[in-house]
C-alpha cells in the first residue's frame, strides 16, 4: 500500500501539506495567509499602471491567497503552474478549449467523467472539433487511432464509476511522438496517490471539490500544467475571464493540511469495505483498482502510492433484468442510513449512488446486476458495514 510517510529520501507528505503554500513571516507572523478580496488593484503611478510592473494587477489574475493555493499545488503536482476554477467541471473542459480549434480531432477514453464527454458532444460538436473515444485497455495501440489532425488526447484514470485502469505513460509516450497535448483528470487519486505529470502527461486536472475541499461544501477546480503548454493555456483562460474566489482558494489550502490523513483514513477504510464485499455471495464483483482480483491491479501497483474512497461493487441482481436489478438497487440504497444518496464525493460522509452507464460506447459496464457505487467516508468502519447489511437484506426481499 502506500508509503505516505516517506517519498524517497525527501520529506514525508505529512509534513510537506502542513508546510506548503504561504509565508507565515511574509504575513506578519500569522500561520495561515489572508484573505485578500478584491477587483481593483491600485498602482503607484502612471509608469507602473501602463508597463504593469507589479505583481498584482486585477482580480482576475489572481491574489495573494489563491497564489498561496497555486504555489501549494504546483509543488504536489511538481507542475509549472496552476490555475483556479469554479468547478472541477470547468477545469477540465478549460483546457480542451485552449488546446483545440475548428477541424481538430481529439481522442478521449470513454469511461470518462460524464459530464466531459457532454462537452465533447456539444459545445466542442458544435465549435467543429471532432471527439473520438477509446477503450482505457488501449495502450499503445492509440497510434492507430491517431490522425494527422489529433490535437489532443484526454485520459481519467481510474475511470469514472467502473475504475478501469489506464497505462498513462505508454499512451501519453505514443500521444506525444504525434505532438498531441495529453491532459487526465487526477480527481480519484490526487497528485499525493498520482502525479501525471511524471508520467508524461502535459495538464493534470482535478475538482478539488472531492479530497482537497474534505467537506463537501466547496466547489473548485485546479489545472495544473507544465512548460510547455502553460502560455497557451493561461492566454486562454485570460480571454475568457473564469477566476476562483479568494474564500474558496483559503478553505482548499486549509483543506490540504489534512488531505494526507483523510485519504489514508478513507483508503484503509473503503479497502476494509471492498475486501468484506467481495466475500459476500450477495455481491457479483468489486471494481476496486487496489483489489488484486481487479484486471488494472498490476497497472494501479506499479503507477499509483496509494487509492482513495471511492469504488463500485455490482450487486447480485439477474443479468440483463434491468427493472428487477434497478428495483434491488433502489431497495438496497433506500435501506441506507449512514450513506447518503447524492452526488459528488470526498467529503467526510459516505455517500451510495446507482451508476448510470448509458453513456458509454466502446466500454459498456457489467450487465449481471446493478452497479453501485460507494464513497466511504470517516465513519466507523462497522458502523458502514451494518448499514450496508441493511441494504443488503432489503435487495434480498425484491424478487422478480
Ligand atoms: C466531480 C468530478 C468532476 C467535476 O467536479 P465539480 O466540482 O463537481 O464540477 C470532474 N472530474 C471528476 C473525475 C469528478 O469526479
Amino acid at each position: 500500500m502506500a508509503d505516505n510517510h516517506n517519498s524517497g529520501g525527501k520529506i514525508g507528505i505529512n509534513t510537506h501539506l502542513a508546510h506548503i503554500g504561504p509565508d507565515p513571516h511574509g504575513n506578519q507572523g500569522f500561520v495561515n495567509p489572508s484573505i485578500q478580496r478584491g477587483s481593483t488593484v491600485l498602482f503607484p503611478d502612471h509608469h507602473t499602471m501602463k508597463t504593469e510592473s507589479q505583481k498584482y494587477t486585477y482580480g482576475t489574475h489572481g491574489t495573494p491567497t489563491t497564489d498561496a493555493l497555486c504555489d501549494a499545488i504546483n509543488q504536489l503536482e511538481g507542475s509549472h503552474g496552476t490555475l483556479i476554477f469554479s468547478s472541477g467541471l470547468a477545469a477540465v473542459t478549460v483546457p480542451l478549449l485552449a488546446f483545440l480549434s475548428a477541424g481538430d480531432h481529439m481522442l478521449m477514453v470513454d469511461s470518462v467523467y460524464a459530464p466531459a464527454r457532454r462537452f465533447c458532444e456539444t459545445e466542442l460538436k458544435r465549435f467543429g472539433v471532432e471527439t473520438e473515444y477509446f477503450d482505457p485497455a488501449i495502450g499503445e495501440g492509440i497510434e492507430a487511432l491517431i490522425r494527422p489532425n489529433t490535437k489532443l488526447v484526454h485520459l481519467e484514470a481510474p475511470a469514472s464509476n467502473t475504475f478501469e485502469m489506464i497505462d498513462v505513460g505508454a499512451i501519453s509516450r505514443v500521444a506525444k511522438r504525434h505532438g498531441c497535448v495529453v491532459t487526465m483528470d487526477n480527481t480519484w487519486a490526487t497528485p499525493l496517490y498520482f502525479r501525471p505529470l511524471d508520467h508524461g502527461v502535459d495538464i493534470s486536472m482535478h475538482a478539488a471539490t472531492k479530497y482537497p475541499s474534505g467537506h463537501s461544501d466547496i466547489l473548485m477546480g485546479l489545472v495544473s500544467a507544465n512548460k510547455e503548454t502553460w502560455d497557451q493555456l493561461d492566454a486562454c483562460n485570460r480571454n475568457l475571464g473564469l477566476c476562483g474566489s479568494p474564500d474558496d482558494a483559503y478553505m482548499i489550502l486549509r483543506g490540504l493540511r489534512t488531505m494526507g490523513i483523510r485519504l489514508a483514513h478513507h483508503e484503509k477504510s473503503a479497502l476494509d469495505v471492498a475486501h468484506w464485499l467481495e466475500a459476500r455471495s450477495d455481491v457479483l464483483s468489486v471494481l476496486h483498482p487496489a483489489l488484486p482480483s481487479f484486471p488494472g491491479h498490476d497497472l494501479w501497483k506499479r503507477d499509483f502510492k496509494g487509492a482513495s474512497g471511492v469504488f463500485s461493487f455490482v450487486l447480485k441482481g439477474e443479468e440483463g433484468n434491468t427493472d428487477l436489478n434497478r428495483r434491488k438497487a433502489a431497495a438496497f440504497i433506500d435501506a441506507l442510513t449512514f450513506f447518503g444518496l447524492g452526488y459528488s464525493w470526498g467529503g467526510y460522509e459516505s455517500l451510495a449512488v446507482h451508476v448510470y452507464l448509458g453513456d458509454r460506447r466502446i466500454r459498456k459496464g457489467p450487465t449481471d446486476g446493478p452497479l453501485i457505487r460507494l464513497q466511504i467516508g470517516l465513519e466507523d468502519v462497522a458502523d458502514l458495514k451494518a448499514d450496508l447489511e441493511k441494504g443488503f437484506a432489503a435487495a434480498a426481499a425484491v424478487t422478480a
